[in-house]
């Protein structure tokens, strides 16, 4: 199941069979799986990089299937936008987080914010609009609590009411993220015409802090370009101290990546945000 990239160019193989088997097998097992539970959602935290306090989590959704073992989602996602499974995953993510986000909201602290990856066919669900605003209020979270983070596919889709969507969705309070940030054709032409309210800095960029002069340039360059539209920026990947020291001082505000926590279940989140609001 390795190596099954889009970008391996070979001849028919062996290999390539294998990777039209995987993808079979995938096909065949997700469906019906979020019946069986074989899902569940890990929270990643995110920090703010001027004080070092926990601002709130990533929502990410992880896969258990008897047969195939831990799925990730790079593999399934993609399947899953393709077979349409993805409409009621990213309802079951978005339920399962706003449910979990209310009770760290009672226990622990009443900003805490999510985050909720969206992908492209979630835009052509017509309720997309209405569940979000039906499950915020179902588990009494504030709009302004949820974020949505969105990369440049929904935006290509195509789709003329998109735009109109993701207007509804701010004009709600939610707030809109850019994902990926800088991976893309037209992101900035994007930053002009939606609604944004946070740039996340892809992960390529921070991988190579420490040597590249070039990625810490456009690094700046991005924050900077945010701080004047008003933006507020999230560095993801962050491995090392190093990373973390250089973001913190050109002003990034939040920081996401493995120094602080890798994604983690429910409960261990629960531990996490115990040891440090509870004295
Ligand atoms: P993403 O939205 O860019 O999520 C960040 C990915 O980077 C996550 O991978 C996370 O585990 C990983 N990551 C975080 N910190 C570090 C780090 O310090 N180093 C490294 N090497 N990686 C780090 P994950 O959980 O495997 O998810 C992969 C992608 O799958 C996500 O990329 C997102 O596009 C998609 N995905 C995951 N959950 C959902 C979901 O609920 N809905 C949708 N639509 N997509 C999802
Ligand atoms: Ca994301
Ligand atoms: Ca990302
Ligand atoms: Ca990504």
């Amino acid at each position: 199941a390795k190596n099954c990239g889009r970008n391996t160019f070979s001849y028919y193989t062996a290999q390539m069979n294998q990777c039209a088997q995987r993808r079979l097998a995938i096909e065949e097992q997700i469906h019906g799986a979020l019946n069986r539970n074989e899902f569940s959602v890990f929270y990643q935290v995110k920090t703010n990089l001027s004080n070092g306090k926990i601002m709130g989590a990533e929502a990410l959704l992880r896969w258990n299937n008897p047969a195939l073992g831990n799925v990730p989602p790079d593999e399934f996602i993609a399947i899953a936008e393709q077979t349409g499974n993805i409409i009621q995953l990213g309802k079951f993510v978005l339920e399962q987080s706003l449910k979990q986000t209310a009770l760290w909201h009672k226990e622990y602290q009443q900003d805490f914010q999510i985050a909720v990856n969206l992908s492209p066919r979630q835009f052509r669900d017509p309720q997309l609009v209405q569940f979000i605003d039906d499950t915020l209020k179902a588990n009494n979270v504030h709009a302004s609590n949820l974020e949505l983070e969105i990369t440049e596919g929904v935006l290509l889709s195509g789709y003329n009411y998109v735009e109109s969507m993701l207007n509804s969705i701010t004009q709600m309070g939610v707030k809109m993220a850019m994902d990926d940030f800088g991976t893309g054709y037209s992101s900035l032409s994007y930053l002009r015409t939606y609604p944004f309210d946070v740039i996340k800095i892809d992960r390529s960029f921070i991988n190579e802090i420490a040597t590249a002069e070039k990625d810490r340039a456009l690094i700046n360059a991005i924050i900077s370009m945010s701080h004047a539209l008003n933006l507020k920026v999230v560095a993801e990947g962050i491995e090392t101290e190093e990373q973390c020291q250089y973001l913190r001082k050109v002003n990034c505000d939040l920081g996401q990546g493995y120094l602080f926590s890798k994604p983690i279940s429910a409960q261990a989140m629960t531990k996490l945000l115990d040891s440090t609001f509870q004295i």
